[in-house]
């Protein structure tokens, strides 16, 4: 196996002194995508937050490695700037900051045609002088948020639930972007209803409950499992105990 692109190791998390993250240990490959599921508070967000480096998200014990170098104490922008980026899953709305001036600053590119064209196969050409996020629909926002982490293009990509609250419409242009932006990349994708996964190839899902790692295996064959027995039937999966 060659090195890992990303490496968490034994990571323990707690937020305001509360453990949200157990003993987590989790490698992405280059060019592999992974898929993280988990019922409503697991702490996916949480594990997400942490790679980024949020201080709020203390580390108890644990190390992070990308690109094979120990990056558990670098500030979120450090990390940014070694090729991590994120969508989130609840994107703040910044007022007065217009959502063009914000791709010129974060993305790889400053000119404005090339953004438009971006933004174009987002639906969001006619957002772009709007303020970022503010006023947005739900898929609005969602649009928004994947078209800013396909404007820098990161190497590691971290996708907080991108089909949440999204309408069909939305999803399908969300996973067809989200997939050719993934090609050559690397990626963990947060899905807690698994639609996004009828657009995207990913290699390989998690499933995070009660803030563990409790089983591994094949998205689709894991998704199909869940559907029918729910997140407790994990806990009971012969293949993973
Ligand atoms: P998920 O994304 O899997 O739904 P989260 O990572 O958002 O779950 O949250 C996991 C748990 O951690 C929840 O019980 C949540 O209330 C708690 N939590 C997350 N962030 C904070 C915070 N800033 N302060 C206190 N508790 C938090
Ligand atoms: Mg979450």
């Amino acid at each position: 196996m060659p090195e890992p692109l990303l490496e968490i190791a034994d990571l323990t998390v707690s937020v305001d002194g509360k453990t949200i993250l157990q003993n987590i240990n989790l490698k992405v490959q280059k060019n592999e995508v992974v898929c993280l599921f988990g019922p409503n508070g697991a702490g996916k967000s949480t594990l997400l937050f942490a790679v980024l480096g949020y201080p709020k998200y203390h580390l108890d014990s644990g190390k992070i490695f990308f690109k094979s170098q120990e990056i558990t104490h670098l500030s979120v922008d450090e990390r940014v700037r070694k090729g991590i980026g994120i969508a989130f899953q609840h994107a703040p709305g910044l007022r007065g900051v217009k959502l063009i001036d914000l791709l010129k600053l974060s993305g790889n590119s400053e000119k404005e045609q090339e953004i438009k064209t971006l933004a174009k196969k987002f639906k969001m050409e006619a957002f772009l002088n709007r303020d970022v996020n503010f006023g947005f629909s739900g898929g609005e926002i969602k649009r928004s948020e994947v078209l800013q982490l396909a404007a820098s293009s990161p190497e590691f990509m971290l996708l907080d639930e991108p089909d949440s609250g999204v309408d069909i419409e939305n999803v399908e242009l969300l996973g067809t972007e989200i997939n050719e932006m993934l090609k050559g990349k690397s990626g963990l994708i947060i899905t807690h209803v698994g639609y996004i996964l009828n657009f995207i190839k990913a290699h390989r899902a998690v499933v995070l409950y009660e803030g563990k790692i409790v089983c591994e295996g094949d998205p689709y064959q894991i998704l199909k499992d869940i559907k029918v027995k729910g997140y407790k039937g994990c806990l009971e999966c012969p293949k993973c105990r």
